[in-house]
């Protein structure tokens, strides 16, 4: 949803509404076809049974995770299983207090109210979210100067579900306000191959069981990168006229989009080599970094760095970015000649 920041074709953002689009008949609409993530399942599937028994909203969910891993799916999920409508929005739309009163009016009982990005909300805007997720009132000011008067205006009981990549820069008043709190991680290759099997069955393409693997472990852990990946192998594939798309139709088609065996793209490697190369290996400031090489701080720190770290190539301290020894292996650059004495 909105985002602003430029991104390559792997990150896990949506490029356009178009692709998104795309997505909709892979994106999965019941917990049971939600794939991996079995503790988050089962938990989430106890709350929602017991509020349905009770005849009661959910709780408050706070989810987050790097982007791409299915907190929207979710949220959508939640809204189906509970038979309740789903709200959508995103902080940065939330400009003023009138916008969020706006939405809250219009919500039914049990409603899923989703916000995306809750980290960047605007103080005010968080003030009257407290009181609607407590209290299920709206607090409105009526007129303007000396004659101004606050109302309470009640609304139906909802279901706050608040989506973040940045779970620390929510303020902790919001944090504790959620009663249910998933954290989604990158998926195991196994997990991987299921989500990609699945997309294939639903857009009709076969590929086999290696080929698969390998897409899975260059996927970066992210469902939504397995998703476009596997659309761009079904365009080789066609073009090729092939039955299916095996393992060398695989490789080939990495190597043109200048995937590597880790599952790092172009501009992963441009910001590893950066570091390597003019910060000697860092320690170097996120600012610093984002402009040698062309990025936002923000879509570095939301898009490029998890997986990065993940993956064992770049490790974030209080003093900034370092490449780790297995980027420089990774690179083919000799670690010897690094000024880089902290490994
Ligand atoms: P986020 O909101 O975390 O950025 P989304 O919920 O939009 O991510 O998920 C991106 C896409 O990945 C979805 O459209 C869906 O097709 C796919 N996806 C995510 N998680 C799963 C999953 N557990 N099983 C199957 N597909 C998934």
């Amino acid at each position: 949803m909105g985002h602003e920041h430029k991104h390559s074709v792997l990150s896990g953002e949506p490029e356009a509404d178009e692709e998104q689009e795309k997505e909709s008949p892979l994106r999965p609409r019941l917990l049971s076809e939600f794939q991996g993530q079995a503790a988050i399942k089962d938990n989430l599937s106890v709350f929602i049974r017991a509020a349905r028994n009770r005849g009661e909203a959910l709780d408050h969910i706070f989810i987050s995770g790097p982007p791409g891993l299915g907190k929207t799916t979710l949220a959508g999920i939640v809204a189906n299983e509970m038979n309740a409508e789903l709200v959508m929005t995103s902080a940065p739309a939330l400009d003023k207090a009138k916008d969020l009163a706006g939405l809250l009016t219009t919500l039914k009982d049990h409603s899923i109210f989703f916000i995306d990005e809750i980290h960047r909300l605007k103080p005010a805007i968080e003030e009257m979210l407290y009181i609607a997720m407590e209290d299920f009132e709206l607090d409105f000011v009526i007129g303007q100067g000396a004659g101004a008067r606050t109302v309470r205006i009640p609304i139906p009981p909802f279901t706050l579900a608040g989506a973040t990549t940045k779970p620390g820069r929510v303020s902790s008043p919001l944090y504790t306000r959620f009663g249910i709190t998933l954290r989604i991680d990158f998926y195991p290759v196994e997990e991987l191959c299921e989500i990609i099997q699945r997309s294939a069955g639903i857009l009709n393409i076969r590929i086999d069981d290696p080929a698969s693997r390998l897409l899975a472990m260059c996927a970066r852990g992210t469902p939504r990168v397995a998703n476009r990946l596997l659309r761009r192998l079904r365009d080789f594939c066609q073009v090729d006229g092939r039955p299916q798309i095996d393992e060398e139709l695989t490789r080939k088609a990495f190597q043109r989009l200048q995937i590597d065996e880790a599952g790092l793209e172009h501009q992963d490697r441009e910001i590893l080599r950066a570091i390597i190369e003019k910060y000697h290996g860092g320690p170097v400031g996120v600012e610093t970094l984002a402009i040698a090489v062309g990025e936002s701080a923000d879509s570095l720190e939301d898009f490029y760095e998890p997986y990065l770290v993940q993956a064992g190539f770049l490790q974030r301290t209080a003093r900034g970015r370092l490449a780790t020894p297995r980027a420089y292996s990774h690179l083919g650059i000799p670690l010897v000649h690094s000024e880089n004495t902290l490994f």
